[in-house]
């Protein structure tokens, strides 16, 4: 079986899945999309309110800033990105998924990881990094510093929900994301155009 065929079959498993509480109140199981065959995986929180209902990563206000960053890089969803969440059904009310609720979706997030294989993950925001590397994380502390994990360049930084709350926090990021840029000019593409850096 092909990667994209054992993707498309973890797929299907989450889709189904009832691991959690969260699959009783969510209304689309939000699996991730983006490129297949990119190097960067962004990883965020979990589905709000407008991935709920669309069934789509990062469509909402701050999925539209997203978009923005991504295209300051470089970057899109279509070539270069692949962009999921840790955990796949949206917390009521968008709160902060629960330790179980976290570690019950972990298994998708490392299979698509594996399957995927990253050269580079960028982590937005706190429940990312304390959800995949870190449960002690303190994302104000680690942001904009290159962690090794599991053999892939990871890059911490804010969620762009938290710079639509403290628009001040956006000169980090855009810090951050240039550290990308480079990285990805380092170990995938050193002819990669970005129109800003
Ligand atoms: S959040 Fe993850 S573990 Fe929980 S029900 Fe949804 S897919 Fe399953």
């Amino acid at each position: 079986m092909s990667a994209v065929e054992e993707l498309e079959k973890i797929r299907n498993e989450a889709l189904g899945c009832q691991k959690c509480r969260l699959k009783t109140t969510c209304t689309h199981v939000v699996f991730g999309e983006g490129s297949l065959k990119g190097s960067i995986m962004f990883i965020g929180e979990g589905p709000g309110r407008d991935e709920d209902i669309q069934g789509k990563p990062f469509v909402g206000r701050a999925g539209q800033l997203l978009d923005k960053i991504l295209d300051a890089g470089g970057f899109n969803r279509q070539e270069h990105v692949y962009i999921t969440n840790i955990v796949k059904c949206r917390p009521p009310g968008n709160r902060v998924p629960l330790p179980d609720e976290r570690e019950a979706c972990l298994p998708y997030l490392r299979e698509q990881i594996k399957l995927l294989d990253p050269k580079i993950i960028v982590l937005l925001g706190a429940t990312a990094l304390q959800g995949l590397i870190d449960p002690k994380g303190k994302i104000s502390q680690v942001r904009g510093q290159w962690q090794i994990w599991e053999n892939r360049w990871v890059m911490p930084t804010y969620h762009p929900a938290a710079l639509l709350r403290n628009p001040k926090l956006k000169a980090a990021v855009w810090q951050d994301i240039q550290a990308v840029v480079h990285k990805y000019r380092e170990i995938v593409n050193p002819d990669h155009y970005s129109p800003y850096c």
